[in-house]
């Protein structure tokens, strides 16, 4: 079903026209790839009813198809449910974890460890889960394994007080990091705990930790959590081992904080700084999803990004990455329109004669080719002559085109390169290019 969304997408982006039936379709898609991935029913609902509301209201703006349009406001709709994008201040502070049993949270203090020494901070660890039999040995260990400072009375049954002897004790180590105690299920008894080390603790972070595979509890567990003691930020675990994640994205979008790593394995640095687009990618099974977004990016290539790509077009070694590159810097809208402008009848790379409606056909094209050059292999890209019926037959295969649409590019490309064999040397072309920036 995941990749049914793509499938859509890569239709819309493909298509002609964009419709009320379309439209429809690519909604229902959106929701299945939702709730297959364990978002919660009232989430997926909000999330499609807003998008078919935009794709039915809103105008695509000058320079954008609608098929672009509604891909973008497909990817602006799921980013929100996303929240805001933050990320942990790299300070000196306390860190508090919290989180029921078995989410992660003594393997996610020795990560986080582990990612602020790299970021050349000291770091410091405190056990305070007083529950679990062997916590304040698995937290030691831990430490050990990191190379950190650690905290702990062996057999004390207050954290209030572990938590107080080890700030003091960890005076002059930059970051302290409290592992608390988790339960199976919420009970009044761990809220009025984590309440009690919040208070002595005064965290800068509050970190929820969640295991990605959790289910439809994890919503009102959040919530009770967030009301407690006040969630700063998230910490979803065991990524490595789901596709899914929306059960905790669900509970994510209940209270409202930023997540700011996912973990993706048991080790030390299976820590990943979060990644919104990563992430939806992946829930929804849409490899392409970045590479989509990227034609919408507004154009902001410096001079000498301009300055590079155009040498490496005079240079004479020009292979389909070259292309690609020379595309996605000029097949821009803005950048087109300055060109047309000032150049009603210049040729584009390509030798296309620029005509306002090319631009829209140019950026079809250019998401096309990329789908198409990420099936090659990089022998291939480098070197396009290699590239056989054969090989055109698995490309449009694996890239879900057609052989027909292969071909094109591989047209394209060979008509590039001879109109910059003819062109090389010509400083005038390369000049008006380049001013065009
Ligand atoms: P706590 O009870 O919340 O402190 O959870 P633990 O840190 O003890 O983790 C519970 C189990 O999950 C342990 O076996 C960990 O090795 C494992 N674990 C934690 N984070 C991850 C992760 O990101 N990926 C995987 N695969 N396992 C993890
Ligand atoms: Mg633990």
């Amino acid at each position: 079903l995941a990749s049914s969304l793509r499938e859509t997408i890569r239709k819309v982006t493909g298509s002609s026209y964009v419709d009320s039936e379309t439209i429809k379709e690519v909604v229902r898609d959106v929701q299945r790839a939702l709730l297959k991935s364990d978002v919660n029913v009232k989430l997926a609902l909000q999330l499609t009813k807003n998008l078919e509301t935009r794709a039915k209201e809103e105008k695509p703006p000058a320079g954008m198809t609608s098929q672009d349009f509604l891909v973008k406001i497909i990817y602006e709709e799921l980013l929100k449910i996303i929240g805001k994008d933050s990320k942990l201040v790299l300070k000196p502070q306390v860190i508090m974890l919290v989180g029921l049993y078995g989410q992660g949270k003594t393997t996610s203090a020795g990560k986080l460890a582990k990612f602020f020494n790299k970021k050349g901070m000291s770091c410091g660890l405190i056990a305070a889960d007083i529950h679990r039999a062997a916590a304040y040995e698995q937290l030691d260990q831990i430490a050990k394994q990191v190379g950190v400072p650690f905290f702990g009375i062996k057999g004390e049954k207050n954290p209030v007080k572990i938590v107080k002897a080890g700030l003091k004790q960890l005076e002059n180590i930059q970051v302290k990091i409290i592992d608390t105690s988790g339960r199976d299920a919420l009970d009044e008894d761990l809220i009025s705990e984590i309440k009690d080390l919040k208070q002595v603790a005064s965290p800068d972070e509050v970190l929820y930790v969640l295991d990605a595979t959790i289910g439809q509890q994890a919503g009102p567990q959040a919530r009770a959590i967030d009301e407690a003691v006040g969630i700063t930020g998230v910490i979803i675990t065991k990524m490595d081992g789901t596709g899914k994640g929306g059960g905790a994205l669900s509970a994510v979008s209940e209270i409202n904080s930023p997540i700011y790593f996912i973990g993706t394995g048991e080790h030390m640095d299976d820590l990943e700084i979060f990644n919104g687009n990563k992430f939806l990618s992946r829930l929804l099974g849409l490899g392409d999803l970045e590479t989509l977004m990227e034609a919408f990016k507004d154009t902001n290539i410096t001079e000498e990004e301009a300055e590079e790509s155009l040498s490496k077009l005079m240079s004479g070694k020009f292979n389909l990455m070259d292309m690609y590159d020379v595309w996605e810097k000029f097949a821009q809208p803005s950048i087109m329109r300055k060109m047309i402008d000032s150049l009603p009848l210049a040729k584009i790379p390509g030798g296309n004669k620029i005509n306002p409606n090319d631009i829209e056909t140019a950026q079809n094209k250019l998401s096309t080719y990329r789908v198409i050059m990420d099936s090659m292999s990089y022998k291939e890209l480098e070197n396009p002559e290699i590239i056989n019926s054969k090989r055109i037959q698995r490309v449009a295969k694996g890239s879900g085109t057609s052989e027909v649409q292969v071909r094109q590019l591989l047209r394209e490309y060979k008509a590039m390169k001879d109109n910059l064999k003819m062109m090389k040397g010509n400083r005038g072309f390369k000049k008006l290019l380049k001013n065009q920036i």
